[in-house]
């Protein structure tokens, strides 16, 4: 059965459910030699990928850019990319790949620990995230910023003045902060749950990205796919067709 996400059905007549949109999830891009959570994959790797997508006739743009196309019919060949943490590694080793393999990709930042570092990760090494100045200087690359929560918390473990506060005063920090609108949000962890995902509507979100939502999907809880250091072109090629065949069809997305 499709997931239903338009309100009601009117007097448009039914359209068919596309499949749900190929969201890749990337972390940190550097050295990944002590990399527990397996959040890291190197500049090289990242290259090797994004020349993957191309020789398979894709492109990979902002998860907004994405979403937009669709709405027009002209997603076709487009995959959104997506780094979660907002790493400061994201300017020195991401964008100038993104730049060479003409992509977009959307920046999902903590406004409540800029320029701190990764802290809620227990194992693995400390890495620098960006600051204020790092995350402007990112969208004034084309970047789309998105908010992350304030300081990356199971949302789902939270009252609801702290879930109010993660979601709606971080998206108020990040408008001021890059004076644009700031449409998507990320569950950190990937959790969510129905009281979660309404404060997210509720915050004026258009969209959200979860990892695997299972019956909450739908434009506030996207499934995204990992994406890591061991996956060269034969895995990323699998997880491609498999994410087809195992995402169930959504309206609206
Ligand atoms: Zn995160």
């Amino acid at each position: 059965m499709a997931v239903r996400l338009d309100s009601g059905t009117g007097s448009r007549p039914p359209v068919r459910p596309a499949a749900v949109p190929w969201v890749a999830m990337y972390h940190s891009v550097g050295d990944c030699s002590d990399d527990p959570y397996r959040i890291t994959v190197t500049p090289e790797r990242l290259e090797q990928q994004l020349a993957w997508l191309r020789r398979r006739g894709l492109r990979g743009v902002a998860l907004r850019e994405l979403l937009d196309a669709r709405a027009r019919g002209r997603a076709r060949g487009l995959v959104a990319l997506t780094f979660d943490d907002g790493y400061a590694d994201f300017l020195t080793h991401t964008l100038p790949v993104l730049h060479r393999w003409n992509c977009g990709a959307t920046l999902f930042v903590l406004p409540g620990r800029l320029g701190d570092v990764n802290s809620w990760d227990p194992l693995g090494p400390r890495k620098e995230l960006l600051t204020a100045d790092g995350v402007r200087h990112a969208a004034a690359e084309g970047v789309e910023i998105g908010s992350h929560g304030l300081t990356h918390l199971n949302l789902t473990r939270v009252d609801d003045g702290v879930l109010k506060a993660e979601v709606a005063h971080s998206r108020a920090l990040l408008e001021e902060l890059t004076g644009a609108p700031v449409d998507g949000f990320c569950y950190p962890y990937g959790k969510v749950d129905r009281r979660v995902a309404a404060a997210v509507r509720e915050a004026g979100y258009a969209y959200a990205c979860a990892i695997d939502p299972g019956p909450l999907t739908g434009r506030h809880a996207l499934p995204r796919v990992h994406v890591g250091q061991n996956d060269t072109a034969w895995r990323l090629h699998l997880k491609h067709r498999l994410h087809r065949l195992r995402r169930r069809p959504v309206k609206g997305v």
